[in-house]
């Protein structure tokens, strides 16, 4: 659908001036130095001729077709503007001018009568407040841009929201000689998306990487169905913005309060398969991987090295970023032994040594493009002045274009002197790095992303064993009597609802009922104050656990009564738990995502050490149990030093309850099950917690 857009035969640009820092001359300048292949018309009443072009007075003078008009006049102006494209013919816009939504009401009224007036006439329209797009490819040429970056030809695509961040990744990728194919940074996409621009770089055949920026989303749901799809066909690299507290304000301004910044931001990445970053430059170094290099099957890597240093300091960033450094086998060693020197290491790391000739550095090669227990193969490059070195690179490059196994290379040089074997490399599309730190971080971003589309997510269950209906009643009835903060029976009725276990309970009105229910119940039990006004019961002693007997229930509860008042007060009355391990799983409503889910293991892991996962609903089984193995306690639930472990199956199974739970029932704003009791074949909840809207 955009094709037009970014494929444009013929450009307008209505505002164009002979003002040199005017942004239409800018963009003027761009189009000619660029070499547009198409016709460039300057629109533009007051002028005959701007940068050497034949201006017009407007679109509707120009004889030929226009593709895309620039709009960078006044926001007042561009209604009008509009309908004069739509007379024209034109079937899509870029508008670069300020002074829209970005600007407050009046600017939000402006660009919404753009908007309509660009529908009547079948317009599309890019922007506002926006640079525009760039198309690389050589028959066409398009710098449809105000920025400087020249990017050459080649597969990395950018879309950015912020205009800012996408030319810096433009001209950081422009800086590591890597080539691009799309530029796109759309503003206040009041009408082209994210999404669709997204779309668009899946199905285009020369993108083989897209680097995204986000810093909320007007659709999340759109947004995550496009990046699922797109994500699948190709990688689709993020930076996670907004990851302070401080980050996210700040993003929340500068796009006036989108949805889904920080946390959730992170969570719709991970569950649409996007390799997200927190580090720029880290970003940029994996773009030139991926826009040379096959994607590894996994995370095992063979090492190349003729210097030893390096060589450790390698091996350890690789093993640090979760790469594998396997031994090589016993084939592998004898070919090796055959071929290189008698002094050099056939083991993982190869060493070819110094003195390495290319033929050495061809056969460690080959090994590792046929040897099964490796996955890509990681080259650490020092230049000896004593070896011919562009035959060295030569023999890269050959085996690079192979393309059986992902190649990165470290490489050690002064390139302004080996110029020629640098030359080579970069021929041979062999990514090179500065630092063995980047270059394992890219072959580990490589492995990433074979891991995302390897991922098991799994299926959504849906239980249908629920009882929607009664959990919606005790809602309905809460919010008839104004209440946020369920009670204690309506929480565990609900949880009982949807069959998530919990400790038998009775809920008492006095000491003396307390005293039966518990005797109902057996002993030992546990008793709690319950009153809206008590949140964290134990804080306020208003938890009392162990007790053996009637009598002791019935002298505890009488003491609550005492300290509380007996106004609102009642008596939760709960089976005792003794000796299982205690996990949190809590829920928190996200405006127009849904909700995420949080898991963490009870007490100071989760306060303290913050040791907590999270997950977007809908959870599917999978992403369930990932949310437990992902926890750094983890082995404290499956089974540590002779300790059995916990019930981890059940777990997974109330986060999915949960999910559907919340799911069905959305004006649940927050919901905390702290703590669950898991023992290694059951698990129940004692202590739960839901707040409605
Ligand atoms: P709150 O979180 O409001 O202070 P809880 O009901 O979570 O109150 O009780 C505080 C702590 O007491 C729990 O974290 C748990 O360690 C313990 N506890 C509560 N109920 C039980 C129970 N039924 N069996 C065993 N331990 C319990
Ligand atoms: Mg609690």
């Amino acid at each position: 659908m955009l094709d037009t857009l970014f494929n444009p035969k013929s450009v307008a640009i209505i505002g164009a001036s002979q003002k040199a820092l005017s942004i239409g001359n800018v963009i003027t300048r761009n189009l000619l130095r660029y070499e547009f292949k198409g016709p460039i018309y300057p629109i533009n009443p007051k002028a005959d001729e701007i940068c050497g072009l034949k201006a017009y007075p407007s679109v509707l003078e120009v004889t030929g077709d226009i593709d895309v008009a620039h709009i960078s006049i006044p926001a007042k102006f561009a209604p009008m503007a509009i309908d004069e494209c739509g007379k024209k013919g034109i079937k899509f816009v870029i508008i670069n001018s300020a002074g829209f939504k970005e600007v407050g009401p009046e600017g939000e009224a402006i660009e919404k009568e753009t908007v309509a007036r660009a529908k009547t006439h079948g317009i599309r329209v890019f922007g506002p407040n926006c640079q525009g797009i760039i198309n690389t490819d050589p028959d066409v040429k398009a710098y449809c841009d105000f920025t400087f970056t020249f990017p050459e030809p080649g597969h990395v695509s950018i879309v950015a929201q912020s205009g800012g961040v996408g030319a810096v990744f433009m001209q950081n990728i422009h800086d590591l000689e890597v080539g691009m194919r799309f530029y796109a940074s759309n503003g206040n996409a009041c009408d082209i998306s994210i999404p669709e621009i997204l779309r668009y770089y899946g199905e285009d055949e020369g993108t083989r990487v897209i680097i995204l920026y986000v810093e909320g989303f007007s659709d999340p749901k759109e947004f995550m169905e496009a990046a699922r799809e797109v994500a699948a066909k190709k990688p689709i690299l993020a930076m996670r913005a907004g990851r302070s507290q401080e980050g996210a304000k700040a993003a929340v301004s500068h796009t006036g309060g989108l949805v889904g910044v920080g946390l959730s931001t992170e969570l719709i990445f991970k569950k649409t398969g996007i390799l997200t970053f927190t580090d720029q430059e880290e970003m940029c170094q994996a773009a030139m991987a991926f826009a040379s290099q096959p994607i590894p099957r996994g995370n095992r890597v063979g090492l190349i090295t003729d210097t030893g240093g390096p060589a450790i300091i390698a091996t350890d960033a690789l093993v640090e970023a979760g790469m594998k450094i396997p031994p090589l086998s016993e084939k592998a060693k004898d070919v090796l032994k055959e071929k290189l020197y008698p002094e050099a290491s056939v083991h993982n790391p190869i060493d070819v040594l110094a003195t390495g000739q290319a033929p050495h550095w061809r056969a460690a090669m080959d090994v590792l493009m046929e040897e099964d227990q490796v996955d890509s193969v990681y080259i650490n490059f020092v230049t000896p002045p004593f070896v011919d070195c562009e035959s060295v690179a030569k023999e890269m490059a050959e085996v690079s274009k192979q393309r059986k196994k992902p190649i990165v290379c470290n490489y050690m040089t002064d390139k302004p002197q080996w110029t020629g074997t640098t030359e080579i490399l970069k021929s041979g599309n062999i990514p090179r790095y500065d630092y063995a730190e980047m270059a394992a971080k890219a072959l580990a971003a490589l492995s990433r992303y074979n891991d995302m589309c390897s991922r098991e997510t799994g299926e959504v269950v849906h239980f249908d064993d629920v009882d929607r209906d009664t959990a919606q009643k005790i809602l309905q009835g809460a919010k008839q009597t104004g209440r946020k903060n369920l009670s204690a029976s309506d929480v565990y009725t609900l949880l009982g609802a949807y069959r998530i276990p919990a400790a038998d309970w009775r809920m008492a009105s006095n000491p003396e009922e307390a005293g039966k229910f518990a005797a109902e119940i057996g002993f030992p039990v546990v008793i709690k104050a319950d009153s809206e006004e008590i949140v964290h019961k134990s804080d306020v002693g208003g938890v009392k656990v162990n007790l053996q007997d009637a009598k002791a229930v019935k002298s505890a509860a009488a003491e609550m009564e005492k300290k509380f008042g007996p106004k609102g007060l009642r008596f939760f009355v709960q089976k005792f738990m003794p000796g299982g391990k205690e996990v949190i799983i809590g829920a928190k409503a996200e405006p127009g995502l849904g909700h995420t889910v949080m898991f963490g293991l009870g007490g100071i892991m989760v306060e303290l050490m913050k040791d907590v996962s999270f997950e977007l609903t809908p959870i599917a089984s999978g992403e369930a149990k990932e949310m437990l193995t992902s926890i750094k306690s983890y082995p404290l639930l499956s089974g540590f030093r002779g300790d059995k472990g916990v019930d981890r199956e059940k777990l997974a199974e109330v986060i999915q309850r949960v999910s559907q739970l919340v799911t069905e029932l959305p004006e649940i704003q927050e919901m905390d099950l702290n703590p669950i009791i898991a023992y290694e074949d059951r698990v129940f909840v004692v202590d739960a917690r839901i707040i409605i809207s």
